[in-house]
């Protein structure tokens, strides 16, 4: 605080540019991260147990443009009730406290959390540490985008009366509904962390794979689904009173299962019917979840990632010194990395839970080329016994002179003319469309160009990486009884890829989702063949969301899109051609996942 109270504005306005290279303790001393106060997990776990009530310590990345609302840079919290056209008044920023005050100048503290203000800063401040999360150099090391036009997302504290919480790309918000509960308490969602965790990681997924929506498999939506789950388990392990009362209530054994599910009850249930930790804690294999729609599938992937937790925190343990507590807290920081970084891996569309155990192995190569510990080998365990990768990943990867496949180029480019622009990033597609398996004829276009900064363990700097992600679109005909209304039509097929290079040029990572049209040599007589699977599939989904009624659209109702009816799919004309839509409407209740399956008629309120 000494130091803190010296530092002047303007110190730290210098200061601010600088902090990405200072740690969280200096940053705070400095006044560079601003404490608030949020429900630790929500209000009915902090009635139960007032000691797991408050984290009273959230640090929030000062930002000069903090504002009334709160608003702050990608952030605007606009309370708007669509039921009540009600807008409550905005928390009020005071610059020089540095806190948000009520209208009635009270401190908006665990003192006064019945002020609708309150729940303003509170899901405002876990947002903030949401998206540094997914923003520091142990996440993705690049700013987040979103995936709209605009760079704020907004955020409706008290959408309305419902039990039920989302995202949707259409409005670039999130939206927080309140119900009351069997005892009469009304419980609001935008003060249950794990909610407002869970809808953030869709809103990152969309805004680092936009095209993802588009996809007609429902392993891309279970892998949005994932990310929901996976952002929400991440981050309340943070929290270093969550994990001492975890540790210590099952004995510093994390993998009793029982135990595990006890302490899940306790903290998830409360407002959400999504219990997070309890769904991740199982032995599922992809074989169990065969056609059973999205939010099912999702947990074969949650509880390989939660395994592979468990596994690093025991192989920590496995060191006397350290205790259950600090290995499981290594594991959960380990985690960040091992599980957000390859995000930046993944194919531009159709993403498959393979892609992504590949790219979560492919990250870890690069993050930890000499895995003396053997995690690569842990990780690839796991994803074959759950039936995401087979045996023959795991040989090619276990052969003793494995390497990662490097891509021949035919024409060469320095980084520097690739990265400057998407043009420039363009050019060298186009060079190169044979060695890149890109046809001749299509349109390729950069779906998006940019690069990061990523650290490993102890915050030590991996080279720079430069990332390249690349479309286009191939026209489908939908020929055949099965397409209904839109027989004789035409649809696209997404197909490209994502190239990862280093500074220096190299290709890191490369991996692609191939079309049916191409060359004649070896190379391009097995992308074509893995191309026609692809249309198959994208057939036999589009038949089949169009006989089960899931393809609509979407139908307004007074109350905006708050309330309105979103069928799972959606279906727009562009160019004369029709684009399947995944509506990017990621809801909080199970009611909407099963309707990927039935086609049911579905109301977002209850
Ligand atoms: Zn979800």
């Amino acid at each position: 605080m000494g130091i803190r109270r010296k530092t002047t504005e303007k110190t730290r306005q210098k200061l601010y540019a600088a902090s990405q290279y200072l740690n969280s303790a200096v940053k705070q001393e400095l006044g560079l991260l601003i404490p608030f106060t949020v429900y630790l997990q929500d209000p009915l776990v902090a009635r139960k147990d007032p000691k797991f009530g408050f984290d009273k310590d959230l640090m929030v990345r000062r930002e000069p443009g903090f504002s009334d609302g709160p608003t702050s840079a990608r952030f605007a919290i606009v309370d708007y009730n669509g039921d009540t056209g009600h807008i409550a008044p905005m928390a009020i920023w005071d610059p020089k406290k540095e806190a948000f005050f009520d209208p009635d100048g009270k401190i908006l503290d665990e003192k006064n959390t019945k002020s609708l203000q309150f729940h303003q800063v509170n899901v405002w401040a876990v947002l903030q540490r949401a998206l540094t999360f997914f923003e520091q150099g142990q996440g993705l090391g690049r700013p987040i985008p979103f995936g709209f036009e605009g760079n704020r997302l907004i955020v409706v504290p008290h959408a309305g009366h419902g039990k039920n919480a989302f995202y949707d790309r259409k409005s670039k918000s999130l939206q927080f509904y309140y119900f009351d509960n069997d005892d009469g308490k009304r419980v609001y969602t935008c003060l249950s962390t794990d909610i407002i965790n869970h809808e953030f990681g869709h809103a990152v997924l969309d805004g680092v794979r936009p095209y993802f929506i588009e996809s007609s498999l429902d392993e891309t939506g279970a892998f949005h689904e994932f990310m929901g789950d996976l952002t929400a388990i991440l981050l309340i392990l943070r929290n270093n009173k969550f994990r001492g009362k975890l540790v210590e209530s099952t004995d510093g054994d994390l993998s009793k299962a029982n135990q595990l599910s006890g302490i899940a009850e306790e903290f998830g249930k409360a407002a959400s019917d999504n219990d997070y930790l309890r769904t991740a804690d199982n032995d599922l294999k992809m074989s169990d979840r065969i056609d059973s729609g999205p939010h099912a599938l999702s947990e074969v992937m949650t509880g390989a990632m939660y395994e592979i937790l468990l596994k690093l925190s025991e192989h920590y343990m496995e060191n006397p010194k350290t205790t259950a507590a600090k290995a499981y807290w290594y594991a959960i920081q380990r985690m960040q990395r091992v599980a957000i970084q390859p995000l930046d891996l993944l194919p531009p569309a159709d993403v498959t839970f393979e892609d992504y155990a590949l790219a979560v192995l492919r990250a870890e190569e690069l993050a930890n080329p000499t895995d003396p510990h053997g995690y690569i080998e842990t990780m690839l365990k796991v994803f074959v016994k759950r039936e995401i990768l087979n045996e023959k990943h795991a040989a090619t990867m276990r052969e003793p002179r494995y390497v990662y496949a490097r891509l021949r180029l035919d024409i060469f480019h320095g980084i520097d003319n690739i990265s400057r622009s998407r043009a420039g990033a363009y050019r060298f597609l186009n060079d190169n469309r044979d060695a890149l398996l890109i046809p001749a004829d299509q349109d390729v276009f950069v779906a998006d160009l940019y690069d990061s900064q990523k650290l490993t363990r102890e915050a030590r700097r991996m080279p720079r990486q430069i990332i390249l992600e690349y479309l286009w679109r191939e026209n489908i005909p939908l020929e055949g009884l099965e397409f209904g209304e839109f027989e004789g039509r035409s649809t696209t097929m997404l197909c490209g890829g994502t190239i990862v290079f280093d500074e220096n040029g190299t290709v890191l990572s490369w991996t692609r989702k191939p079309g049916t049209q191409g060359g004649r040599n070896k190379a391009w007589k097995e992308e074509i063949i893995a191309g026609k699977k692809r249309r198959d599939a994208l057939l036999e989904n589009v038949a089949h969301r169009i006989k089960s009624g899931q393809v609509g659209a979407v139908l307004g109702s007074a109350k905006g899109l708050l309330g309105a009816y979103v069928p799972p799919v959606t279906v727009r004309e562009q160019d004369g051609i029709l684009r399947f839509e995944r509506s990017p409407h990621m809801s909080l209740s199970g009611e909407d996942h099963d309707h990927y399956q039935g086609g049911r008629q579905w109301e977002v309120s209850s």
